[in-house]
């Protein structure tokens, strides 16, 4: 028998077009499947770690229907990839790309020190639609603004079109010898006990990726442009969780909607907009390749003298939904009850805490990492940084949402809100928005007792804006 080539799994939790497993395949060696749990990388948060056990459970059923089993381990990569070498005798190792600080500079280091040890090494870009060092603005550097970044992203697919994506091997040569591994239960994570439609929204792994992407694609597109930014309607695809576990490729989204859109299954218009979504995230995932510490600091060094309050308390009542603004609210607790929230509701709620409340954006990134089901080291920091103003090409810090009136533009039948806050389900029209102002024969024909049944606001809208704009003002001093 050959000598087993290593297929190390990390964020292509896939068999479809998955480069470094089909690279294996073509190599016709006993195949070793391995996952290894990196001590090195950020603590991933409770809702997460729930989704990656059942990814994993998924890719191994998957590689055990094909022929190899998933092994699965804990520790420094390097020494477990040291020790699976020694034990197999593997001459090869093969990869897909990670781009987060701690993972490219440890497969460079390694990639290395395994060649010197006489093992080919080969790595391959599975996440991405573009590698970060491939786009360039004209004098060469990084693109800090979006519009161009995204608009040479597409040229580029005009002069050479994406590669078409990989199709699953139907079958694998395993290696056949027992390996140890860690049982998967090792893996298996509760969600936390507020979670309690997490799994009814969503199945992680490959099967239910392809069952987003079928649904959405299913829809049309038809409201998506539009409709993508209304609260209570689900008109986008959910699909953020299985990219971040690189359960289906950009590339595949890429290829199938093209498809949808030629057969005229889906709209051209909401298409165009959806991949101009996903090229918000091929532009985080290069802002975090050129600044691998953008979780913790700002990319406009301006914001680092900003006058940030400390202030648990409003800190804990912003995490559990209690700040009095129904919309911020209702975002809060989607985000608790099903680990997911819509991306107008992220800004709306990420904009309270950092401009209405003072508080460092580094500590509401912090909550959502832990919470959200798609928590990713690109996306979350860009967004919040964005908010904050401290970002590349984000929104200037002295626009303020006024929770009152995203809540009217957005959800303005109150269904998002009376969905996740249904102590306000008696109230309609504006004071859906802002319970306070309803006059008092109102709240007695809800029967609620207003400060009890729902918080009064923790700040007033109006000094929480002055007060934002003179900390702001202060850092041009
Ligand atoms: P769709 O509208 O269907 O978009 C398709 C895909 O495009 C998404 O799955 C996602 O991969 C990408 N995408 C969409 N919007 C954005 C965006 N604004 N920035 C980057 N990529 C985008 N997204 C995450 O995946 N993980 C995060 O941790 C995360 N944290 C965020 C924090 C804040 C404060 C903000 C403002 C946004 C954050 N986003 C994050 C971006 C966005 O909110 C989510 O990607 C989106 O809501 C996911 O829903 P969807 O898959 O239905 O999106």
């Amino acid at each position: 028998m050959s000598q087993p080539i290593i297929v190390w799994f990390r964020q292509d939790l896939r068999l479809d077009d998955n480069p470094a497993l089909a690279y294996a395949c073509s190599s016709r060696k006993p195949i070793i499947p391995l996952f290894i749990d990196c001590p090195d990388e950020r603590a991933l948060g409770s809702t997460i770690l729930w989704w990656r056990g059942k990814s994993l459970a998924s890719l191994a059923d998957s590689l055990y229907q094909r022929g190899a089993q998933l092994i699965l381990a804990k520790g420094p990569p390097a020494e477990i990839i040291d020790r699976v070498i020694q034990e197999t005798g593997a001459d090869t190792i093969c990869w897909n790309r990670q781009y987060e600080p701690h993972g490219v500079e440890r497969d460079t280091g390694l990639k290395s020190r395994l060649k010197e040890k006489g093992l080919v090494v080969e790595s391959f870009n599975a996440n991405l639609l573009f590698e970060p060092w491939e786009i360039k603005n004209k004098s060469g550097g990084p693109f800090k603004v979006f519009t161009p970044f995204w608009r040479h992203c597409l040229a580029r697919t005009q002069e050479k079109p994406l590669a078409e994506p990989i199709d699953p091997p139907k079958t694998l040569t395993g290696y056949e010898a027992s390996l140890g591994s860690l049982p998967l239960d090792h893996f298996q994570h509760d969600l936390p006990p507020q979670a309690n439609q997490t799994s009814e929204l969503f199945h992680p792994g490959e099967g239910g990726a392809w069952a987003k992407l079928n649904t959405f694609t299913s829809r049309g597109l038809g409201d998506y442009a539009d409709g993508r930014d209304f609260a209570a309607l689900e008109s986008t695809s959910r699909l953020s969780p299985h990219l971040r576990w690189g359960e289906i490729s950009p590339r595949r989204i890429w290829h199938h909607l093209h498809t949808a859109a030629a057969d005229n299954i889906i709209h051209p218009a909401g298409l165009q907009k959806f991949l101009s979504e996903l090229g918000w995230r091929e532009f985080s995932s290069h802002l975090m390749f050129i600044n691998p510490d953008m979780h913790e600091n700002n990319l406009q060094s301006q914001f680092d003298s900003f006058p940030w309050q400390s202030n648990p308390d409003m800190l804990e009542k912003w995490k559990h939904g209690e700040t009095g603004y129904p919309m911020v609210d209702a975002g809060m607790r989607e985000l608790l009850t099903t680990g997911f929230m819509h991306n107008r509701l992220r800004m709306i709620t990420a904009s309270f805490l950092i401009k209405h409340l003072l508080i460092d954006w580094r500590q509401g990134e912090a909550w959502f990492w832990d919470r959200l089901v798609d928590a990713d080291m690109g996306n979350n920091p860009a967004g919040w940084q964005w908010v904050a103003g401290c970002g590349a090409d984000a929104a200037p810090f002295f626009r303020i949402f006024n929770p009152i009136i995203q809540g009217e533009k957005f959800d303005p039948d109150g269904r998002y809100i009376k969905r996740h806050v249904p102590e306000l389900a008696g109230i309609s029209g504006k004071p859906l928005y802002a319970p306070w102002t309803m006059k008092p024969a109102m709240i007695e024909q809800t029967g609620m007792c207003l400060g009890e049944d729902y918080p009064m606001p923790i700040v007033k809208h109006e000094d929480a804006r002055e007060r934002a704009l003179a900390a702001f003002k202060s850092l041009s001093k």
